[in-house]
C-alpha cells in the first residue's frame, strides 16, 4: 500500500468509525438481498442498513414491503455504476456487503452488455469509492460459477482455477479479480464469498426452483433442459445470509470464502420432489433443447468457512424444498404481481415513499 492511500484509509476509517454501525447492501431489492435486508435488521438490532438498487426487473420493492417504516432501514434508488449515486449511498457506512448484479445466466447468454455495465463497472465504481472513504469490511457476494463445470468427481475449492463459461460467470469472475486487485493495490479490506445455488422466499419466479413450483401449482409442463442430469448444489437462502454476516464479522480481509451446504442434486430429481410435494403427476416433466454452454456439475467445498470461522448451516434440502413450495402456495399475490408485471408500477408508488422518507433520515 502506498503512503498516499494509507493516510487515505487513515482518515477514512476515523470518519467512518465516528458514524453509527451503518451498512450498505447492494441489490437489497433483490432475492438475496431482500432476505439479508431482514437477517441484518433482525440479528443485529443496533445496526442500520442501507439499501442501495436501481430496481431492474429483478429488483422488487414487494420483498421489503413490512420495511416500509423501519426506523434502521433506508432505500436508496440508483445504479452501481453512478459514482455520484454510490458517494451518496455509502456515506457513513462502515461495512459493504456487494450483491447487486445481473444474475440470471439465460439473460446473459441472449445479451452480455448488462452483465458486464453492472457486475464489472458497477464492482469498479463501489471498490473505487470504498477506497476512498476507507471503508472497514467489502464482503463481494459471488458465485460458485466462477470456477466452471465439474466432472463426474470433485468439489471446488477456494483454490479451484477460475474457469466461467456463460457470460455472467465471466463477468462475475472479472468482479473478483477487480475486488482481489483493490485488496491487494489499494488495501481496501474487501472478502469474497462463492456461494452455490440458493432457494428460499422471494427469488424471482424465472429461476429454476421458482419456475418448477409455479409450474407445478398451475398443472403446466416444468421444462427440463437436455437429459436433466445437470447437478446443482442448493443451499437455503437463510444460510447463505447467516454465513454473509459471519463472513462480514469474522472473516479475514483478503480471503475467499466458499458457501455450500451439501446438497447436491440432479435437476430432475428437484423437479420431480417439487411434484409430489406439490400433490401433481410426474407426467408435467417436459424436456427442453438444452441451453448452450452448459456446465455439467457444481458441487462446492465449503469447509474453510466452516473450520475457520465456525459457520454451518441449518437447513437441509428436503425441509428447505417443503417450506419453499408452502411459501409459494401462501404468497401467491407477490408473484402474481410479477407474473402480470404489476409488481413494476407499484413499485413506483412504494419508490417516491421511500425517497421522502430517506431524505428525511439523511
Ligand atoms: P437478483 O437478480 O434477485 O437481485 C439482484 C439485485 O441487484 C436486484 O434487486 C437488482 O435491481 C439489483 N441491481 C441490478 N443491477 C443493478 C445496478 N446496476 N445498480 C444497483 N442495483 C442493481 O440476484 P440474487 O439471486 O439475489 O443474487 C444476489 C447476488 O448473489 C448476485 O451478486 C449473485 O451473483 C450472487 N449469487 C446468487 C446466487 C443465487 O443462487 N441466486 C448464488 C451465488 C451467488
Amino acid at each position: 500500500m502506498t503512503a498516499r492511500h494509507g493516510k487515505l484509509r487513515q482518515a477514512g476509517t476515523r470518519s467512518a468509525s465516528l458514524k453509527s454501525r451503518r451498512v450498505l447492501v447492494t441489490g437489497g431489492a433483490g432475492f438475496i438481498g431482500s432476505n439479508l435486508v431482514r437477517h441484518l435488521l433482525v440479528r443485529r438490532p443496533s445496526w442500520e442498513v442501507v439499501n442501495l438498487d436501481s430496481l431492474t426487473y429483478a429488483g422488487n420493492l414487494d420483498n421489503l414491503a413490512d420495511l416500509d417504516r423501519h426506523p434502521r432501514y433506508r432505500f436508496v434508488r440508483g445504479d452501481i455504476a453512478d459514482p455520484a449515486a454510490v458517494r451518496r449511498a455509502m456515506a457513513g457506512c462502515r461495512w459493504v456487503l456487494h450483491l447487486a448484479a445481473e444474475s440470471h445466466v439465460d439473460r446473459s447468454i441472449e445479451g452480455s452488455l448488462p452483465f458486464l455495465h453492472t457486475n464489472v463497472s458497477g464492482t469498479g465504481v463501489l471498490l473505487e469509492e470504498a477506497s476512498r472513504v476507507g471503508v472497514e469490511r467489502f464482503v463481494h457476494v459471488s458465485t460458485d460459477e466462477v470456477y466452471g463445470s465439474l466432472g463426474p468427481r470433485g468439489r471446488f475449492t477456494e483454490r479451484t482455477p477460475l474457469s466461467p463459461n456463460s457470460p455472467y460467470a465471466a463477468s462475475k469472475a472479472a468482479s473478483d479479480l477487480l475486488v482481489r486487485s483493490f485488496h491487494v493495490t489499494h488495501g481496501v479490506p474487501a472478502i469474497v464469498t462463492r456461494c452455490c445455488n440458493n432457494y428460499g422466499p422471494f427469488q424471482f419466479p424465472e429461476k429454476f426452483i421458482p419456475l418448477m413450483i409455479l409450474r407445478a401449482l398451475a398443472g403446466e409442463p416444468l421444462p427440463i433442459y437436455g437429459d436433466g442430469k445437470y447437478v446443482r448444489d442448493w443451499i437455503h437462502v437463510e444460510d447463505h445470509c447467516a454465513a454473509l454476516l459471519r463472513v462480514l464479522e469474522r472473516g479475514s480481509p483478503g480471503e475467499v470464502y466458499n458457501i455450500g451446504s451439501d446438497a447436491t442434486w440432479r435437476n430432475l430429481e428437484v423437479a420431480r420432489r417439487i411434484l409430489d410435494l406439490a400433490g401433481r403427476p410426474r407426467t408435467q416433466l417436459h424436456h427442453v433443447v438444452d441451453r448452450p454452454g452448459h456446465d455439467r456439475r457444481y458441487a462446492i467445498d465449503a469447509r474453510k468457512l466452516r473450520r475457520d470461522l465456525g459457520w454451518k448451516p441449518v437447513w437441509g434440502f428436503e425441509r428447505g424444498l417443503r417450506e419453499t413450495v408452502r411459501w409459494y402456495r401462501a404468497n401467491e399475490s407477490w408473484w402474481r404481481r410479477i407474473l402480470t408485471g404489476t409488481y413494476l408500477v407499484r413499485r413506483r408508488r412504494a419508490e417516491s415513499v421511500a425517497v421522502r422518507r430517506s431524505a428525511r433520515i439523511a
